[in-house]
């Protein structure tokens, strides 16, 4: 959960002590939301006031001062399903991030069902079972196997235009991303 001010009126340093930890500025001509790190910030500007920074910003696109300023920090709830650890989870396409906490389940059995209920309910995505860090089931397809030894993969280009080894250990990793 993100909490956020729009009470500027502090110096860097009580800023940081009160935990903040960005300086959120939008530009409205450009649509832009920038996110400053309080801390680099502090040790880069001349500035001791947040505001007194604020009031001196401008749009690095369009030179506008910023329409909007806040101050944001991230604060950790409790988990309020931390006893129901057969999750369910919807991620993202690109696997990196759950989108959504489908369902939270006390038993093995009931984290089948809810498994296979909303697989059913949401065909294409990447849906995984999991207890904490171990998986029980996911819509991706499985790696493929490991060449043998005495089998030099390819070099695959990215779109970067480096090489990297088609390593199955990367590939792995990349499938079950917890
Ligand atoms: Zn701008």
């Amino acid at each position: 959960m993100e909490d956020r001010t729009i009470n500027l009126d502090l110096t860097f340093k009580a800023a940081l002590i009160a935990n903040w930890q960005w300086l959120e500025l939008e530009c409205e001509p450009c649509g832009v939301t920038v996110r400053f790190e309080l801390q680099p910030l502090r040790a880069r500007t001349r500035h001791n006031v947040v505001s007194d920074f604020v009031a001196r910003a401008h749009c690095r696109f369009c030179g506008e001062p910023p329409a909007r300023a806040f101050l944001v920090r991230r604060y950790e709830d409790a988990d309020p399903l931390q006893f129901l650890k057969f999750r369910v989870e919807e991620w993202t396409h690109d696997g990196q991030h759950i989108e959504a906490i489908k369902a939270a389940c006390y038993s093995v059995t009931a984290g089948w069902a809810a498994y296979h209920a909303i697989v059913k309910d949401l065909p294409g995505r990447y849906v995984t079972y999991r207890i904490g860090s171990y998986l029980m089931a996911t819509t991706r397809p499985e790696p493929p196997p490991t060449p043998p030894n005495n089998v030099i993969p390819m070099p695959k280009k990215d779109r970067s235009g480096a090489n990297q080894p088609a390593s199955s250990h990367r590939h792995r990793s990349r499938l079950a991303p917890f």
